[in-house]
């Protein structure tokens, strides 16, 4: 598997350090003793991240899962966003932190929030491990752990053809291995 990458972007230990500082913020953010929190993660790119954010969370919470595809297939152009599950539970009433991998052009976070505040919940907010600045419309997440350039990455929980999620770190992937 690690030939298969040009470069590493982020270390994991500079991602734990990261996540973190992150979950300082959202509990900051989230009074513990108020909140009805129910986290929607968006599988599966936000699968690793997720499950290391809310160890780091010392706050009742509940999950609402959402499962979206975006790439059919092995590509790095995205689709329209396809909802396969979700938002799983009740999340009326609740304040809800939906948590994505990455947010690139902001069409699976708009879909995902349009879906979610059709329920009727409290609040909405979105987290996301990594953000390509300036592409987004419209769209916007209110944590963010890293910024950065417009290239495409792969590892933890980030995938390429669904294959490289399991890798700790971030990645870039070998060019001639892209389609
Ligand atoms: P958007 O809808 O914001 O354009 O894209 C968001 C989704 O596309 C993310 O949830 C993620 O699954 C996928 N995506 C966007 N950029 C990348 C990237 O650089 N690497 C990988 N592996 N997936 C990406
Ligand atoms: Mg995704």
């Amino acid at each position: 598997m690690e030939d298969d990458f040009s470069r590493i972007l982020l270390e994991r230990g500079e991602i734990e350090r990261r996540v973190r500082a992150l979950a300082r913020e959202i509990a900051d953010c989230y009074d513990g003793a108020h909140t009805r929190l129910t986290l929607a993660p968006i599988l599966s790119g936000s699968l690793i991240f997720v499950s290391d954010l809310i160890r780091e969370l010392p706050l009742k919470m509940k999950l609402s899962l959402v499962h979206i595809s975006t790439y059919p297939g092995q590509t790095t152009q995205p689709g329209s966003p396809r909802v396969i599950v979700g938002p799983t539970g009740d999340i009326a009433n609740r304040d809800v932190l939906i948590i994505d991998d990455i947010l690139d052009t902001g069409r699976t976070l708009s879909r995902v929030q349009a879906m979610i505040r059709a329920q009727g919940p409290a609040s909405v907010r979105t987290a996301v491990l990594l953000r390509k600045p300036g592409k987004a419309r419209g769209v916007e997440a209110d944590f963010v752990g890293f910024d950065i350039d417009d290239e495409f990455v792969v590892g933890y929980g980030l995938d390429y053809g669904d294959l490289y999620r399991n890798y700790p770190h971030i990645a870039l992937l070998r060019p001639e291995l892209i389609r």
